[in-house]
């Protein structure tokens, strides 16, 4: 018996924490920038599982990496040196310029291994009294789902209920500069940021704020900690973010496409005299490195610049994100974005984004609504003029209709 969408959709409602609301779509097959669903229903995936799949779902190279390491071995732990890691790590080094990495496996895991090495970089080299650091931090951050995390999120649905919080974060609004020269003080380890916030609702800062802000932490000396899990690796239409505006951080945070759509990888990286504070037994993850994590990882960098996907991004994203700023609808407040990450925000009289994210569906497009009112449209850096094309008639008629 074939399981229906509705039957699948019934077992995870039936036995499935309900910590998320999907879209009633039941993805069973994905090739480049599409999907299907069990019913053989075929969409254009603009969300690429909110940019882990940069590079498009089942890249046939990242897929090669991954088989070829299934067939060697998988798992080691750190407590034995694997093959692969030492080339991953290498690769990491030539491609961004930073002498070491730490690899973990989720983006908040990653975030986690940051904090820890600039609060340890603190103690032990700037000198702050122990215990007494703080990290400041934006209103409307989002940096992953742990305690730790969530201690520093401004979302009350993040935090509600799940108290006591991890002291020693500070908030100032994102985009100003000035108020970060402010909160700077004599606790202060550094700053860490989102260069664009993704799910607080692609929020881009003023010109000139990252640059700024690069500025300021140098000289107070405090750390610059970027989290480029989401803007990194291609999507803004620069390898990294912080390219834009010169602001290379002392920590760079990195994670989703790291793992080219098929494996979790993430990593902090930072130069070795930041890095060195960390020492044997201070931090690790069992599958954190692992040889599968690092064949891919491999992989996945390989195939971003093979394909040139920061400079499609970056191309592609100036056409659509003008075709879309073109659609003269009476439902959009705003177009905002950089490279192939844009959003969407509808009108506050309108609510919320649902009744556009359903039309969207039943057009062939997946999306999905971040911060109520913003619809994120995030391809695959894959995705082909033709098909932006293609998702631009449909999404044009999305807008223009009556609701
Ligand atoms: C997705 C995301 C994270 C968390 O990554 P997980 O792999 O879900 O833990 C952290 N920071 C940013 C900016 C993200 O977009």
């Amino acid at each position: 018996m074939t399981l229906t969408s509705k039957d699948h959709i019934e077992l995870h409602e039936k036995y499935g924490a309900h910590n998320y609301a999907p879209l009633d779509v039941v993805l069973s097959r994905g090739e480049g920038v599409w999907v299907w669903d069990v019913e053989g229903n075929k969409y254009l995936d603009m969300l690429a599982a909110y940019s882990a799949v940069n590079q498009g779902h089942r890249h046939p190279k990242i897929l090669k990496a991954m088989q070829e390491q299934l067939e060697r071995i998988t798992l080691t732990s750190r407590a034995f040196y694997n093959d692969r890691l030492g080339l991953f790590l290498k690769k990491l080094h030539d491609i961004t310029g930073y002498d070491k990495a730490l690899p973990m496996n989720s983006g908040a895991e990653a975030v986690e291994t940051a904090l820890k090495i600039a609060r340890k970089w603190a103690y032990v080299k700037k000198g702050i009294p122990l215990n007494d650091g703080e990290i400041i931090v934006a209103l409307n951050n989002f940096h992953g789902r742990t305690i730790t995390v969530v201690s520093f999120s401004s979302e009350p649905q993040y935090r509600y209920g799940f108290g006591p919080f991890t002291p020693g974060f500070v908030f100032v609004p994102f985009g100003d500069a000035d108020a970060i020269e402010k909160a700077i003080n004599w606790k202060t380890i550094g700053v860490m940021l989102e260069p664009i916030q993704g799910e607080g609702g692609i929020n881009v800062p003023p010109d000139g704020y990252l640059r700024r802000v690069r500025q300021i932490t140098e000289e107070r000396g405090v750390l610059l900690i970027l989290d480029e899990i989401q803007t990194g690796l291609g999507r803004t239409g620069k390898m990294f973010a912080f390219e834009w505006e010169d602001a290379r951080p002392d920590i760079l945070i990195l994670g989703k496409a790291l793992g080219g759509g098929v494996y979790p990888v993430s990593a902090a990286l930072a130069d070795n005299h930041i890095m060195e504070v960390i020492k044997p037994g201070d931090h690790g993850s069992t599958f954190g490195g692992n040889p599968v994590a690092a064949a891919v990882g491999i992989a996945a960098l390989d195939v971003i610049i093979e394909e040139k996907l920061p400079e499609r991004a970056l191309q592609l994203g100036s056409y659509f994100m003008e075709k879309l700023k073109e659609i003269e609808s009476p439902y959009i407040k705003e177009v905002r974005g950089k490279g192939l990450m844009i959003g969407v925000e509808i009108k506050p009289e309108y609510k919320n984004a649902k009744p556009f994210i359903k039309r969207l569906k039943e057009k062939g497009i997946l999306v999905k609504e971040t911060h109520e009112r913003v619809i994120r449209f995030a391809p695959p850096l894959v995705i082909t003029k033709e098909e932006l094309d293609w998702a631009i008639e449909r999404i044009r008629e999305v807008f223009t209709q009556s609701l």
